[in-house]
């Protein structure tokens, strides 16, 4: 399994693209896509058109609005220059919504030659080929349904919080990772609303048991600090800052 991270910022970070990660087992899947990932994903020269399955955490916008531009393009090129496979977009209540009325909106849409599926997924695991995909409810915002991701291909995991708060379902999510993406959007000492900090992202991999934490989904704030360095009071495992299109083999 090969992770790359898309954008390890937020909506808007002078330095890093929002949520996005691109995630290849047997599959070639996208776990969010927040503004500025698309372009990072051309960077990264995969083939965008393989793409068949997007995975989403929740409806913020810096989890899908480059979604928009990726699908203005998929439509195009599928007429124009060669037809891509079906897209699947999977993603907690509120998924048939959003894209619904999104797919509805522009008239262009509707003419894609390929099929678009829609999906929405809780707390039951499901395959795609020989991918295992896990999705939890986890603790965000108390006016969205927020899912965290575990995936696990060839006896490797991989986990995603997805924006979180520390909570059970978390821990659950990342039991045992060999690899941990973790919300860290604040420094321990300037801790904020509905996301974890440094310290939070230790504790629950220090719970958890996972072998590498990745801290990511930074603020401009948490750039202030050490945040490897808080995170590692609490956990004694290796510890990186994400960066994007920061690449690694599981
Ligand atoms: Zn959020
Ligand atoms: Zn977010």
């Amino acid at each position: 399994m090969r992770l790359t991270i898309l954008g390890s910022g937020t909506n808007v970070h002078p330095t890093r693209a929002a949520a996005g990660y691109l995630v290849q087992t047997d599959q070639t899947l996208l776990l969010d896509f927040g503004p500025r990932t698309l372009v990072n994903l051309i960077k990264t020269k995969t083939d965008r058109h393989r793409i068949t399955h997007i995975l989403f955490s929740h409806f913020h916008a810096d989890h899908f609005s480059d979604f928009i531009t990726f699908f203005f393009d998929a439509v195009y090129v599928s007429k124009f220059v060669g037809v891509r496979p079906d897209l699947t977009l999977i993603g907690p209540r509120g998924t048939r919504r959003l894209f619904g009325s999104i797919l509805r909106t522009f008239p262009g849409f509707k003419t894609a030659p390929f099929r678009v599926r829609i999906r929405e997924v809780a707390d039951r695991s499901f395959s795609l080929g020989h991918t295992r995909i896990v999705p939890r409810t986890v603790l965000h915002s108390s006016r969205l349904h927020c899912l965290g991701y575990r995936i696990e291909y060839g006896g490797k995991v991989l986990a995603y919080s997805g924006d979180a708060q520390h909570c059970v379902n978390l821990v659950r999510l990342c039991r045992h990772a060999d690899v941990a993406v973790l919300d860290c959007s604040f420094p321990a000492n300037r801790p904020g609303p509905g996301h974890m900090h440094a310290g939070d992202c230790g504790k629950v991999a220090q719970e958890a048991g996972v072998t590498r934490l990745i801290l990511s989904h930074l603020y401009p704030i948490a750039e202030r600090y050490d945040v490897k360095r808080q995170a590692g009071r609490l956990f004694a495992g290796r510890t990186t800052v994400g960066r994007d299109l920061m690449t690694v083999v599981l």
